[in-house]
């Protein structure tokens, strides 16, 4: 598979082969000095269609000099150069998770991770042990319960919850992050009782006899009780970012786009940056929230565009949310919910307020994030970045549209057309009983032929980026790749893959993670691919994954993780 030998550029006479022509693809001024780091005996996939295989890799700096053959890169040894042998292993460029909230999943390290859980009873074997390694009296925080789990119902209950605490508030966020579950000390700290309104853009779910709250908390609703979770200090969040910072290491993670939740801490990744502890590259947006564009907003946003322009902490980019989640009724459909014709869900933006918020922010050449769920919703954004970019003479603003979790059919070629980018989240397709009868059910059989098109949207010309959406789901990139190319469980249902059209190759869902989300972050020019010039981010990991069944590939385990030309993450090291 090794294709080093026609090559491209390199320009250093040093490198040039017997036949005249380069071997070795270098960056200007490379030279023979020697390189820092050189990484020797790999299986390198650079996703560099001019270069696409190649054995080794030489760093200098935070940077490739150059990419070729063993012996090429041998003679960038120099006494002091650190030397990597890989071992025959797969090296790839390190992984990007295009939509992640990065202190809310790095916080939930250190809480009850409800994730996998069946049923009620799950739930509570995890938060009787959780309880016991945390005892006193505080707040009993978790997420990650699904919505199948509680039968016909779909939604939580307190008395699961106050048959083990009835001093201690509970408060269990689900695992989309929309809905949340309080025990009855919560609600009752939140001073939620029969007569508590609805929020605007939310609801307290009640019991249709008694009228009493339920422990169900729908969208905002859930900051009644969120708000009174005690705050952490700054010394605690610091120490939560750097165990986040090693686990998406750990997961191979180089770079993350941050949806939401990580704005206002700027200046913690600042300080994480100013003492060179940053081993994650960070693009953070300012999340906007409805009614509109205000005054002061666009001076936060520009004040951190000023300030965060670097290769490890950026701003620049605005993330907003239009719709809710199928789940819930709340994301914004064309057509009723089948399972409930009362209700097609609702825009939680007015549509023109929404429409000239993107054309302002357009115009100032901010990038936006725009969360879509419903196909009303996806229509919405699509509608506002076309018109963004005719009444502003822009092009190649690569607007998003995160998730997308079914579409017209008439809306899918607006992607490739529009140039807009559709950031996905393999791992939210994920075929078990929540998605294939919640989801699927209260969509109906034609929206649900609809859902997660990643293929068909890169057939229509589209672009693709991958991420978790952290902690809705795990930040496991690998798990995510066996998830895009299968469309099944881990338990390999349904057989032949849910929706099968959709799924993709593995070279694309690899794209997807690198250089297609490089390109969705506006920064494949200098990352998203193993090549000179480009910065020094990649990963070692245990197994081929082109080589492999495709079931196999979420048991990828990173050896050794790279950014900048620094060794992040080194399996079984402390
Ligand atoms: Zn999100």
């Amino acid at each position: 598979m090794i294709a080093s030998r026609k090559l491209v550029i390199a320009l250093t006479l040093s490198f040039v082969g017997a036949s005249g022509i380069p071997t070795t693809t270098a960056a200007q001024g490379a030279k023979l000095q020697p390189a820092d780091t050189i990484i020797i005996n790999g299986n390198v996939h650079t996703i560099n269609h001019k270069q696409a295989w190649a054995h080794a890799v030489a760093i200098r700096g935070e940077k490739i000099v150059a990419v070729g053959d063993n012996a090429e890169i041998e003679k960038l040894r120099g006494p002091g150069t650190k030397l990597i042998d890989a071992g025959g292993k797969l090296v790839l460029p390190g992984f990007v998770d295009c939509h992640i909230h990065f202190l809310e999943g790095s916080i939930s390290l250190g809480q009850a991770n409800l994730e996998g859980s069946k049923n009620p009873g799950d739930i509570q074997r995890i938060l009787r042990a959780y309880a016991e390694k945390h005892p006193g009296d505080g707040w009993i925080l978790g997420a990650g319960w699904n919505y199948a789990m509680f039968g016909e119902e779909n939604l939580p209950n307190k008395k699961y919850l106050d048959e083990l605490f009835s001093e201690r508030p509970v408060f269990l966020v689900g695992y989309d992050g929309h809905t949340s579950w309080a025990n009855s000390k919560a609600l009752a700290l939140a001073g939620i009782n029969k007569d508590t309104p609805d929020p605007p853009n939310g609801a307290i779910v009640r019991d249709p006899k008694t009228g009493e709250a339920t422990g169900a908390l729908k969208e905002s609703a859930s900051s009644l009780v969120g708000n009174l979770v005690p705050k952490l200090a700054r010394a605690e969040k610091i120490a939560a970012l750097r165990a986040g910072m090693r686990w998406a290491n750990e997961n191979g993670l180089t770079r993350v786009h941050s949806a939401g939740g990580d704005f206002e801490e700027f200046d913690l990744y600042d300080e994480l940056r100013r003492e060179g502890d940053l081993t994650l590259r960070m693009y953070i947006a300012y999340f906007l929230d409805p009614p509109e564009l205000r005054p002061k907003d666009l001076a936060a946003i520009e004040e951190a565009r000023k300030k965060y322009s670097g290769d490890w902490l950026s701003a620049g980019v605005v993330k907003m949310m239009i719709d809710g989640v199928v789940e819930s009724h709340t994301a914004a459909m064309l057509e009723p919910y089948t399972d409930d014709p009362s209700t097609k869900g609702k825009l939680f933006w007015d549509a023109g307020k929404y429409k000239s918020a993107v054309a302002e922010l357009d115009k100032r050449g901010l990038q936006l994030f725009t969360h879509a769920i419903g196909d009303y919703a996806v229509r919405t954004a699509l509608d506002a970045y076309e018109n963004a970019e005719k009444v502003n003479h822009t092009k190649d603003r690569r607007p998003r549209i995160e998730h997308i979790e079914t579409v017209s059919s008439v809306d899918i070629p607006r992607f490739g057309k529009l140039g807009v980018i559709a950031s996905m989240q393999p791992l939210h397709a994920y075929p078990d009983e929540d998605t294939l009868r919640v989801w699927a059910g209260n969509n109906g059989p034609d929206r649900a032929s609809r859902a997660w098109v990643w293929n068909s949207i890169a057939k229509a010309g589209g672009h693709l980026a991958f991420g978790s959406d952290w902690n809705v789901v795990t930040l496991n990139p690998w798990e995510g790749l066996q998830m895009a190319v299968t469309r099944q469980t881990t338990e390999d249902k349904p057989e032949g893959g849910w929706l099968p059209q959709e799924r993709i190759t593995l070279a694309q869902a690899v794209e997807g993670y690198t250089l297609g989300a490089a390109y969705a972050g506006r920064r494949e020019k200098t990352e998203g691919s193993i090549e000179p010039g480009k910065l020094a981010d990649l990963v070692i990991v245990s197994q081929n994954i082109f080589d492999i069944d495709p079931h196999e590939i979420a048991k990828t385990k990173v050896i050794k993780t790279i950014v900048g030309g620094r060794v992040v993450y080194q399996a079984g090291a402390k």
